[in-house]
C-alpha cells in the first residue's frame, strides 16, 4: 500500500485544529487502498495547540505530531514537516484553518496515479481576503516572476501533493530565508494544475500581518535573483552619465555669463544622491545579510519533541545515519560532507 503524509504547519490554531481533525478524518476514512498519516507540524505555538495536537494523536494514531522549539515560521515549519515524511511515497501539504478543502485530497491523489509529481490547488476565488492583500500579492508575484525568470503559479499556495522525488529535492534546499512558492517552480518535474473555490478561516485569526508579508517578499526576490545587484550597477551608470550631463549644462550656464545660484541646488544634489546611495547600500546588505545567515550552517530548525517524546538535535558524523534519520539531522548532511 502507498504511504501519503499530511503535512499541516501549525501556529495558535485552538480553535481550528479539532475541526481540522474531524474533515480529514471523514475524507480519509473514504479513500481506500493508501496508506495515510497526518504529520501536524506545531509551530511554536503560545496558546493550547500542542495540547490539542496531543489530544488528536490520542484519539486517532495515525496522527503523528513534531513540536518545534520555537516559532519559525510557516515556511520552515513545512520544511520539518517534508524532512520527516521523506519516507512517504507522497505527501499533501495544506494549512490548519480548512482554508485548503480536505476533500480535494482525493482528486489530488487522482492525479498523481496519473503520473504528475506535484499537483497544486489553484485557487479560483479568495473568500475572506482584504482586496488590498489580493492586489498586493498579485503585483509582488508579478515582479518576481519576472526578476526571477522562473515561471510562478498565480493564485497558487501551498496546498499541493508531491511525489516522494519532489519531496526529497525540496529537502536537499536548506537555505534559512525560504520561498516554497518559487522552490516548488525551481525543482521542475510533472505538475498538474487543479481548480478550487479557497473557503474562509474556519476560526482563529490570520497569522499574517503586513510586516510577515513585506519579509516574505524581500526574501522571495533576494533568495531568487542576484537581479537587484545588477540594478545597481546599471543605475550608477546612469547616475555618472547624469552628472556629466549636468556638469555639462553647469558649465554651458557660466560660460553665458550668468550667475548659479549654489547653495540649495547643492544641497538638493547632496541629498539626492546620498539617499540614492542609501538604498544601494541597503540592497547590498540584503544579499550580504543571507550570506552571513547561510555560512554559519545552523541547522534550519530544532525539533523539541516527536509524538510526545523529548528530542535532542544531534549532528551526526555518520552519513548513512543522518539519512537513516528523518529530522533536523538532515541540515548537517552538508555540513559534514563539505
Ligand atoms: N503558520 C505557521 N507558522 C507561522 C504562521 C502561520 O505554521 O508562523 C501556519 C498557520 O497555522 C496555518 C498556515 O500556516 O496553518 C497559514 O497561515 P494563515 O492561515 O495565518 O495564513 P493565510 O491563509 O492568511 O495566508
Ligand atoms: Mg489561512
Amino acid at each position: 500500500m502507498k504511504k501519503i503524509s499530511i503535512v499541516i504547519p501549525i501556529y495558535n490554531e485552538e480553535e481550528t485544529i479539532p475541526f481540522l481533525q474531524n474533515r480529514i478524518i471523514n475524507t480519509i476514512s473514504k479513500i481506500k487502498n493508501y496508506q495515510f498519516n497526518v504529520l501536524l507540524i506545531n509551530d511554536g505555538s503560545k496558546d493550547r495547540s500542542l495540547e490539542i495536537i496531543q489530544n488528536c494523536r490520542k484519539i486517532d494514531k495515525r496522527f503523528e505530531y513534531i513540536s518545534l522549539s520555537r516559532n519559525y515560521g510557516k515556511e520552515i515549519a513545512m520544511l520539518a514537516g517534508l524532512d520527516y515524511a521523506k519516507d512517504s511515497d507522497a505527501v499533501i501539504i495544506m494549512d490548519a484553518d480548512l482554508q485548503d478543502p480536505p476533500e480535494l485530497i482525493e482528486k489530488l491523489i487522482q492525479e498523481w496515479e496519473k503520473g504528475y509529481d506535484d499537483i497544486y490547488a489553484k485557487r479560483i476565488s479568495r473568500e475572506g481576503e482584504t482586496w488590498l492583500k489580493k492586489t498586493t500579492s498579485k503585483i509582488y508575484y508579478q515582479i518576481l516572476e519576472k526578476i526571477s525568470k522562473i515561471p510562478i503559479q498565480k493564485d497558487t499556495g501551498d496546498f499541493r501533493l508531491l511525489d516522494k522525488r519532489c519531496v526529497i529535492a525540496i529537502c536537499q534546499m536548506r537555505e534559512q530565508s525560504r520561498c516554497s512558492k518559487s522552490l516548488f517552480n525551481w525543482i521542475g518535474y510533472h505538475k498538474k494544475e487543479i481548480l478550487f473555490e479557497r473557503d474562509k478561516r474556519i476560526a482563529g485569526k490570520t497569522k499574517w500581518n503586513y510586516s510577515k508579508l513585506i519579509q516574505l517578499a524581500i526574501d522571495g526576490i533576494t533568495s531568487l535573483s542576484t537581479a537587484p545587484l545588477k540594478w545597481i550597477s546599471y543605475m550608477s551608470v546612469a547616475f555618472i552619465c547624469f552628472s556629466i550631463l549636468y556638469a555639462v549644462i553647469l558649465g554651458l550656464f557660466s560660460l553665458t555669463g550668468k550667475i548659479i545660484s549654489g547653495i540649495n541646488l547643492l544641497f538638493l544634489g547632496i541629498l539626492f544622491l546620498s539617499s540614492i546611495q542609501m538604498i544601494f547600500i541597503s540592497i547590498l546588505g540584503e544579499y550580504l545579510g543571507r550570506v552571513f545567515q547561510e555560512t554559519k550552517y545552523r541547522p534550519t530548525y530544532l525539533i523539541d519533541q516527536i509524538n510526545g517524546n523529548k528530542h535532542t538535535n544531534q549532528a551526526k558524523e555518520n552519513k548513512d545515519e543522518q539519512e537513516k534519520n528523518h529530522t533536523s539531522d538532515f541540515n548537517n548532511y552538508h555540513y559534514f560532507t563539505n
